[in-house]
């Protein structure tokens, strides 16, 4: 498919005062295509969030590039900035937390139409309104209630009419299930994959973990620790997951089958997620990874193509450097 966001050699650092730099985001590079929902998945604190965020131009990037339709975001001017934001929109994991509780649900879905002047009519945009409530599966009878009176999973759809309210192209969607009850999680990727079918949009899928992205992701990147350390195909992930860590996360998914989870073996990972102000040198996983090998903390593993349209960043395959199962932590 034509790319539609290509995010190259991307690094974000904060600078944390005396001396420290906490390093979120290092030499990312993904890009997106046209109608396809892509996964970021990592732990919290990896990163994933950060680069959501420096997409959308809310942070400045401390290196890299930010392509969205061939054009820089972080080059834009006011005016520039201005109608991306109309392409793109953001859905956030707490609609608690982002929408203003003092805002009714008029209010709140009117308002990005009435920043960038949509309609001059009142009634235009109610009917617009009610439009909007009618695709998330909500009522028009909600149109005068506030965040409070809905439920978790029914902000999540105010938020999501709030951002469709534009008409974007693109939306980053930050974890919007994370902070939903299991059985309504299900019910918002529906609605997401219903409104990506008939408005033909492109996603940017943002989660922790794994279990709920295959379905809805056509390919995904794992992240670890500001490092992007798998990218493939969503179905190649699940099935041939290269990176010990891709290998970890996926163990730790149940199978619904008992006779098949009764057999699995977990990969326990151990050790403390480390800090991004001081991450380990050479491959940033090394301290948990039941497969390092002396070269892992010596050498930073190469982000490559491994096999077709597979990335991966580990040096178990880069064909020079053998690993030796007696000296593994952790038999896999
Ligand atoms: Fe593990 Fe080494 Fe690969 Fe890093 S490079 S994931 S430490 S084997
Ligand atoms: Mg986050």
């Amino acid at each position: 498919g034509e790319k539609i966001l290509e995010v190259k050699e991307l690094t974000k650092h904060f600078d944390m005062g005396k001396g420290k730099m906490l390093q979120a985001v290092n030499e990312v590079s993904f890009s997106v295509h046209k109608g396809e929902t892509f996964g970021l998945v990592g732990e919290s604190g990896c990163g994933k969030s950060t680069i959501g965020r420096t997409i959308m131009g809310l942070y400045q990037k401390t290196n890299g590039n930010v392509l969205f339709d061939g054009v820089d975001v972080h080059t834009l001017t006011e005016k520039g900035k201005f109608s991306f934001y109309r392409r793109m929109q953001m859905i956030f994991q707490d609609p608690y937390a982002s929408l203003n509780p003092r805002s009714t649900v008029k209010e709140i879905i009117a308002e990005p139409m009435e920043i960038h002047n949509v309609y001059t009519n009142k009634h235009e945009q109610l009917e617009r309104i009610y439009e909007l409530l009618k695709e998330v599966g909500l009522s028009r009878d909600h149109v005068n209630r506030y965040p409070h009176e809905f439920s978790g999973g029914q902000r999540q759809r105010i938020g999501i009419a709030r951002a469709l309210a534009l008409n974007p192209d693109f939306i980053i969607a930050d974890e919007p299930i994370s902070a939903l009850d299991v059985s309504v999680q299900a019910q918002v990727v529906n609605l997401l994959r219903e409104i990506q079918m008939q408005k033909d949009l492109t996603f940017l899928f943002i989660a922790h973990d794994l279990a709920m992205v295959r379905q809805f992701c056509t390919r995904i990147g794992v992240m670890y620790l500001g490092h992007m350390v798998e990218l493939t195909d969503s179905d190649k992930l699940y099935d041939n997951p290269m990176h010990p860590y891709t290998q970890a996360l996926l163990s730790a998914i149940p199978i619904p089958d008992p006779d098949i989870e009764e057999k699995r073996e977990r990969i326990i990972l151990e050790g403390e997620l480390p800090s991004p102000i001081n991450p380990p040198s050479g491959c940033v996983f090394r301290t948990r990874c039941p497969m390092a090998m002396d070269i892992c903390s010596e050498t930073k593993p190469a982000w490559q193509e491994v096999e077709q349209q597979h990335y991966v960043a580990c040096h178990l395959y880069t064909g020079k450097h053998q690993y030796d199962e007696g000296k593994a932590k952790v038999r896999i």
